[in-house]
């Protein structure tokens, strides 16, 4: 079933077929092979082994259950023979009979796990040869009315192991003609047996005989098709998860910048707040360029955009990469949230982006700052004495804050203080 380099551990694989994704040809061969008809179905290649690996678990567990079911049907009998035939009838049979187990019991070991191709063939053809030559063996030695009895005893093995062994079909073959010649070979020395009855009785078995063969292929057929069913669905369903990412990450990402989306942003904040991340210390800053409109009018949309770009960038490399929120939080505004920050840290980090996109230089000639680019910032922050303070508090206070920085001439940090809230004069504008 499966080739010479076939390893337990390929055996194994069998249990993991479907995390292994198919590679584009095999996509491709699976489509043709289910477009075609379903007779026409050959698998090859790749496939088929990986068709062979997913079934061979089965067929060997059928195939083991069988061999095991035989040996011991066979012993049964040989009791049941003693007690019920004459003694030396009875006698005749122990030795064929013998033949039996141990060409059974050695096939089912064989096929405890996967063998190489040649030795998996040569065990089930080599034990099914000695299986069906004892029973034809046992009515050859006890004679008379037993004779014929056992070569149609035979004859039903076969039909039987034909039937539920789903190996390839050359295999099915030769046990069918194996099975067929035997019982000619001994029916035509069968003294009771005459030659027209011995032709027409093997043209009788020979017709049972191959439409089992052709049920065995079809059905092969059908096990073959469900699994390139199954591929095609487990491609589907891959592709399928695919494109959802893809969707998620558009629905999160902001398409011009690269980087969150506002809606992602409050998702986020508004799951942490119910998680309990209330409890911890944060900051928010609330940015803001100086100006943009005028850096739109003076040098255009697509340059206010590459500004945009820009400007994301820096905040991004402002931040630990590792926990804090940045988003574009719309137009020419974002929104940046620090986790475990005292203010000290907050505003370091608020300034540092600031001066890094002063530094940066990005032309606006337009605005009433400077030549450049500036940024405003509006940082509020959650101490741990803050427990339950809202999302949306937290917010209005960024934006208060940032409200100060603006009305404050622009291109500066300011922060937002609650205990002072009474006299916003008092707030603290930072700059460098
Ligand atoms: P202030 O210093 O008070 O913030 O002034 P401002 O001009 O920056 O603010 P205002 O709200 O007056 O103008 C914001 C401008 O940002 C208006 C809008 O056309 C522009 N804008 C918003 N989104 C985009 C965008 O995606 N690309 C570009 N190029 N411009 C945008
Ligand atoms: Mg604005
Ligand atoms: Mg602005």
């Amino acid at each position: 079933m499966t080739d010479a380099k076939s390893t337990s551990s390929e055996g194994s694989a069998a249990g993991s077929f479907s995390l292994r994704p198919l590679n584009a040809a095999m996509a491709e061969e699976v489509e043709r092979l289910l477009s075609g008809r379903t007779r026409d179905i050959r698998l090859s290649g790749d496939l088929r082994r990986r068709y062979e690996e997913r079934s061979w678990r089965q067929t060997a567990k059928v195939m083991r259950s069988w061999m095991t079911w035989v040996a011991f049907v066979d012993v049964l009998t040989l009791a049941l023979n003693a007690i019920l035939l004459p003694h030396d009838v009875a006698l005749s049979m122990v030795a064929p009979a013998c033949l039996l187990p141990p060409a059974a019991i050695f096939t089912a070991l064989i096929w405890r796990k996967p063998r190489p191709a040649w030795l998996q063939r040569a065990s089930l053809l080599g034990g099914m040869g000695l299986i069906l030559l004892s029973v034809a063996l046992v009515g050859v030695f006890a004679g008379g009315e037993f004779y014929e009895r056992h070569l149609t005893i035979m004859l039903f093995v076969a039909t039987s192991a034909i039937t539920i062994f789903s190996v390839p079909l050359a295999w099915t073959i030769a046990i069918a003609c194996y099975a067929l010649c035997l019982y000619f070979v001994f029916q035509w020395y069968n003294p009771l047996a005459e030659v027209g009855s011995v032709v027409a009785g093997t043209l009788f078995f020979s017709c049972g005989i191959i439409a089992t063969v052709v049920a065995r292929r079809t059905m092969n057929i059908l096990a073959q098709k469900t699994f390139l069913l199954d591929c095609r669905d487990q491609r589907r369903v891959a592709e399928l998860g695919d494109a959802n990412a893809r969707l998620e990450r558009l629905a999160r990402t902001d398409p011009l910048t690269g980087i969150a989306n506002r809606r992602w942003m409050m998702e986020t904040l508004e799951r942490l707040w119910r998680g309990g991340g209330q409890t911890g210390v944060a900051a928010m800053l609330m940015c803001d360029i100086d100006h943009f409109k005028a850096l739109n009018d003076k040098l255009g949309h697509g340059e206010g955009d590459r500004c945009l770009v820009k400007v994301a960038g820096i905040i991004q490399s402002c931040v630990r990469a590792d926990r804090d929120l940045v988003s574009r939080h719309g137009g020419e505004e974002f929104l940046i949230v620090l986790p475990d920050v005292e203010e000290e840290e907050a505003m370091a980090i608020a300034r540092r982006i600031r001066e890094s996109v002063e530094a940066a230089a990005l032309p606006n000639p337009g605005s009433g700052v400077g030549p450049s680019v500036t940024l405003s910032v509006g940082v509020a922050l959650k101490s741990a004495l803050d427990a339950d303070i809202s999302l949306a508090n937290l917010q209005h206070e960024a934006d208060m804050a940032l409200y100060r920085a603006k009305e404050g001439g622009r291109n500066q940090v300011c922060v937002f203080r609650r205990s002072q809230q009474a006299a916003p004069s008092e707030q603290i504008a930072a700059r460098r």
